[in-house]
């Protein structure tokens, strides 16, 4: 069954990127956590961190070199957060690997 951000990806579920490439994509999160909350998501399905592989480095390297560009293009000169969810434990609902840019307000640490 496919995720709700393999539907994004596939059109089937009409979305507003703020950035896209043919690597990845970049919405606004439905239910923001900070008055700026970014998911950037691979085009790739890796269901979670974890499971990428060495074949995967490049992409990887994309994501934490584009992470930045957005949140700049975001406002967030100042800081922001990024976060990955890496299975259920740790908050992870939908299995398929994206990096949260979080920014806008002051964040606490450690998040709870
Ligand atoms: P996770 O909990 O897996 O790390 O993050 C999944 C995120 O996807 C959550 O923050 C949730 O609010 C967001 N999300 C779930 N469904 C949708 C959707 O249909 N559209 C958007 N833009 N975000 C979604």
């Amino acid at each position: 069954m496919k995720t709700v951000f393999q539907k994004i990806i596939d059109g089937e579920i009409p979305s507003m990127p703020v950035y896209r490439d043919d690597k990845c994509i970049a919405i606004k999160d439905i239910s923001p956590q900070a008055p700026v909350h970014i998911l950037l998501i691979p085009i790739k399905p890796i269901p979670r961190l974890s499971l990428a592989t060495q074949e995967d480095a490049e992409l990887l390297a994309h994501l934490m070199l584009t992470a930045p560009k957005i949140a700049k293009e975001q406002g967030l000169q100042d800081g922001f957060r990024i976060v990955v969810n890496n299975g259920i434990i740790a908050g992870e609902t939908v299995p398929h690997l994206h990096i949260h840019i979080l920014g806008g307000r002051q964040m606490a640490w450690p998040p709870g």
